[in-house]
This record gives structure tokens, sequence and C-alpha cells, in this order.
């Protein structure tokens, strides 16, 4: 049995009758299971005593194990600001820092969408790719470090 656990948000309950093509649509047990392993695990993996668990600045070299991969993922990408006072973020050399409301974008018809990709690191004080830094092809002809590597990094805001 499925049952929609989108439906509290869902800005399509009128014209929605179906559950099985929706995407957001889990079983319950697939939604306990990610649950418990998201709290087993982070407990462990993560330091929940750093502000901001999932910031690049805190891993001593990009994360390739498996378990903690998919932790950091499971957790959320590193967007500071929406909930903290992101005037005390530091200005740069112009006087510009970084702004929260980069982490959404406004679609054509209004909606707002989130920037998955991007990370800010109030440690750091830099912008990263979230994706790069996770699964960057650092093999790649076009591969750049500016936005993947955490002793780098992006902070011309
Ligand atoms: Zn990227």
């Amino acid at each position: 049995m499925t049952e929609c656990f989108e439906e509290a948000a869902c800005k399509n309950k009128e014209s929605c009758s179906s559950t099985t093509a929706c995407e957001k649509t889990r079983t319950v047990e697939e939604v306990e299971q990610k649950v418990y392993e998201v709290e087993t695990a982070d407990s462990t993996v993560l330091d929940y005593t750093a502000p901001y668990p999932t910031d690049p600045a805190l891993f001593a070299a990009r994360p390739t194990d498996s378990m903690l991969v998919r932790i950091i993922v499971l957790h959320d990408v590193c967007q500071p600001g929406l909930n903290d006072n992101f005037s005390t973020f530091l200005e740069d050399k112009d006087k510009r820092r970084f702004s929260p409301n980069w982490c959404h974008r406004t679609l054509p018809n209004g909606a707002k969408a989130k920037r998955s990709w991007l990370i800010y690191s109030p440690e750091k004080n830099k912008m990263f790719c979230h994706h790069c830094w996770l699964f960057g092809d650092r093999t790649s002809s076009s591969y750049s470090p500016n936005w993947t590597e955490v002793d780098i990094g992006v902070d011309n805001f």
C-alpha cells in the first residue's frame, strides 16, 4: 500500500488522484527506513556539535566512503542563512557577502526552485558545488577545482 507523504504540501490536491505516478509517493516502510538510516548513521558520522554538519570545511578530504556520501546527501546541502542572521557572514574585498536568496531561483511561473547544488560554507566563507564536491570527476579535462576543492572555493560574491 502506498500513501502520499507530500499531501500536506501538495499544490495539486484538487486534481491529483494518483498515488502511484507521483514521484514523491513512498511506502510507509520506505520512509521509516530512510528516517532510521539517517538517525542512526548521522549520530556516528556527521558532527552534530557543529552548527552546519555538512559544511565541506568539516571534512579533511572529499568524502568517498559511500555511506558517508549517502548521509551527506540525505542530510541535505549546506545552505545556511535562511534561519541565520546572515549579516554576520564575512564580506569580501568589495564589501559583498553571500546571500541566502541565491539558494533559490524564481521560475517563470513565480514558483521558487531550490538550487540544490549550491553550498555556502560559513567556515570557509566560500561557495561550492554540492554535486561536483561529492561526485565530480577529477580526471575530466573539463574539471575545474574552483567550485569543488575545499581549499579553493568561490568567494567573489
Ligand atoms: Zn557542479
